[in-house]
């Protein structure tokens, strides 16, 4: 039997970030529900307007619905709750 598309089975999502299996977007997020999500090939700094402070930035694996990493750039990580609110946002 052929393994499905969205069957992964990496451990980490770091290494997610190249099994062509999981779909990964970078977010930024503004507020509590105000999420702007990018490519992986955009830097997360590009979203940023003039005195438009970010709370949490990171990755998300939208096929395991886990959000994980930080931004280099902005120097900020995700917060606890980046998973549940964006797979809530996604439609639970
Ligand atoms: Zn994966």
């Amino acid at each position: 039997m052929t393994p499905k598309h969205t069957d992964c089975n990496k451990h980490s999502d770091e290494r997610c970030l190249d099994c062509r299996k999981c779909v990964i977007l970078k977010f930024v997020r503004f507020g509590f529900t105000d999420y702007v999500f990018l490519p992986l090939h955009v830097p997360h700094v590009c979203v940023i307007l003039k005195d438009n402070k970010p709370i949490s930035a990171g990755f998300y694996n939208f096929s395991k619905r886990h959000a994980f990493g930080h931004s280099e750039g902005l120097k900020i990580g995700i917060k606890k709750d980046d998973s549940e609110i964006i797979s809530v946002l996604l439609g639970g």
